[in-house]
């Protein structure tokens, strides 16, 4: 039986919106996201973060900086008992590294990590702030996507007001409906 998984994009989701965080003291946790991503886990759900980072291609951090910050993130979640399973970033952007498909929305990220991790992606969802996480997850036919409140995700859905979002307050609610829809 193969894994199902959560694809979680990590700022303005996971973290609280920095602009091009990448110091590990300025890492803060969004309110219930230990206990959303404790409910996925315990719930059988693989937690893998994907991430965009174009900091790197535009020079402002290295990529061993974002290896720093996610070394913090499993510290806080630790104290809950949860781990992310795995963490996939995008280090480009077109303007300064040229095209890549890891970018989200492009699916290059969560379909390695569904070879690595055994996925299916047609059982497994996507959460973000943006429409490009949104993308993602439906370009991957994930089976559902929703857009949290959190982050940029209140100007994402009134920039976007035509797009059929799932829509909700932050990642506690997008994992108490995930678990009800996979009942
Ligand atoms: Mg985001
Ligand atoms: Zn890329």
């Amino acid at each position: 039986m193969k894994e199902k998984a959560c694809f979680l994009d990590r700022d303005g989701t996971l973290n609280v919106e920095v602009s091009y965080l990448h110091e590990p003291e300025k890492l803060k946790l969004e309110k219930y996201v230990s206990e959303a991503l404790k409910l996925l886990q315990d719930n059988g759900f693989k937690l893998i973060v994907i991430t965009n980072q174009a900091g790197v291609a535009r020079g402002m951090y290295e990529e061993k900086d974002i290896a720093l910050v996610h070394e913090k993130m499993q510290e806080f979640l630790k104290e809950y008992g949860v781990q992310i399973d795995g963490f996939y970033y995008c280090p480009h952007h077109p303007d300064f590294s040229g095209k890549c498909e890891c970018r989200k929305p492009g699916t290059a990220l969560l379909r390695q990590a569904a070879e690595d991790f055994n996925i299916d992606l047609s059982r497994s969802y996507m959460i973000g702030d943006r429409l490009s996480d949104i993308q993602a997850g439906e370009n991957a036919c994930c089976k559902k996507s929703f857009l949290v409140k959190t982050g940029y995700g209140i100007e994402t859905a009134a920039s976007h007001a035509d797009y059929p979002f799932n829509i909700v307050e932050n990642l506690f609610e997008a994992a108490e409906k995930i678990i009800s829809d996979t009942e």
